[in-house]
């Protein structure tokens, strides 16, 4: 099937990233959230980047106009009946993803890919909840998704081949490299990442070391280009714990327990720089 219009489902850090790179490789883009607000919000951060590209001499003025032009954005799940490629970029609640699928499964055309960015949730999971699972497959961009060059496809039990072919080729058209990852919890980058982030708020929560030495180490110790708290911080403690969460969950192993100061961040509403505050403060 030929993609030229692409629905992103969530306008937050990774749905307007989504948004960002297909409409630059050409793609129409149509950016869901559940208020107008969001969608704005998420509009005005791709047009502050798409700026930044300008002001660097990257991009032509009249490019970034073309761009802006390619994205348009709705509150109503059922206009995704006029896309050719959805990914689902909503935040990382499981039930929450089970019910967009659904419904996305009685909106879009029979032939359409329904794709998740979820960071862990089994593909597998998630193709049961609709009537075409081998339509189903995880597209895990990175963030920020402008710069960053990998996407992890996630092949789950029930993807067909003919699936996983466009998503890689889809990847492709997007200027990314893709890397094939098996349907297990975390996949592959979460299933590495997420647990070592997890030891930072550890040796944060007992006092080995302050946030600014613990990430000093890492950077300068391990060539880490950022540490792992200020990491935690850019990609959110509410997606961080979920993620812990679903590890433990499916893999019932002591080693993936979420740190109690994790949980205590997120309760307090601290989730990193979207909220201003979280292991750092934030303007
Ligand atoms: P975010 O909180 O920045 O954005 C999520 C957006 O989803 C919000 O704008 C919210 O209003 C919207 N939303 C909630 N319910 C919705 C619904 N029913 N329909 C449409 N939109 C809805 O979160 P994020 O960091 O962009 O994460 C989104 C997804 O991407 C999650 O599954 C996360 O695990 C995954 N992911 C995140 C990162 C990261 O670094 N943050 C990296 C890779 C993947």
């Amino acid at each position: 099937m030929d993609i030229k219009k692409i629905g992103v489902i969530g306008a937050g850090q990774m749905g307007n990233g989504i948004a960002h790179v297909s409409a630059m490789n050409g793609l129409e883009v149509l950016m869901s959230d559940i208020k107008h607000q969001f969608c704005e919000n998420g509009i005005k951060t791709i047009t502050n980047n798409l700026e930044r590209s300008v002001k660097k001499g990257k991009l032509e003025p009249s490019d970034k106009t073309a761009v802006l032009n390619r994205i348009n954005t709705t509150i109503d799940l059922k206009d995704m009946e006029s896309v050719d490629f959805v990914v689902e970029a909503a935040v990382e609640q499981q039930d929450l993803k089970f019910k967009i699928f659904q419904d996305l499964d009685k909106i879009c055309p029979s032939n359409v890919i329904l794709s998740t960015n979820t960071s862990s949730i089994p593909i597998g999971r998630i193709a049961a909840k609709t009537k075409r699972p081998d339509k189903v497959i995880g597209m895990h961009f990175m963030n920020p998704v402008p710069v960053m060059k990998l996407v992890e496809v996630i092949k789950g039990l029930p993807t067909s081949d003919e699936t996983f072919n466009t998503t890689w080729k889809l990847s492709k058209k997007l200027k990314k490299i893709p890397a094939e990852s098996n349907d297990y919890p975390g996949f592959i980058a979460n299933r590495i990442l997420m647990p070592m982030i997890n030891e930072a708020i550890f040796c944060l929560y007992q006092n080995v070391g302050t946030s600014q030495d613990i990430d000093t180490v890492m950077k300068l110790g391990m060539n880490h280009p950022m540490g792992p708290l200020a990491l935690a911080d850019l990609i959110g403690l509410d997606t961080c714990l979920a993620i812990m969460e679903t590890l433990y969950d499916g893999f019932k192993d002591s080693k993936y327990r979420p740190c109690p100061l994790l949980k205590k961040y997120v309760e307090a509403g601290w989730l990193g720089r979207k909220t201003g505050k979280g292991f750092y403060e934030y303007k």
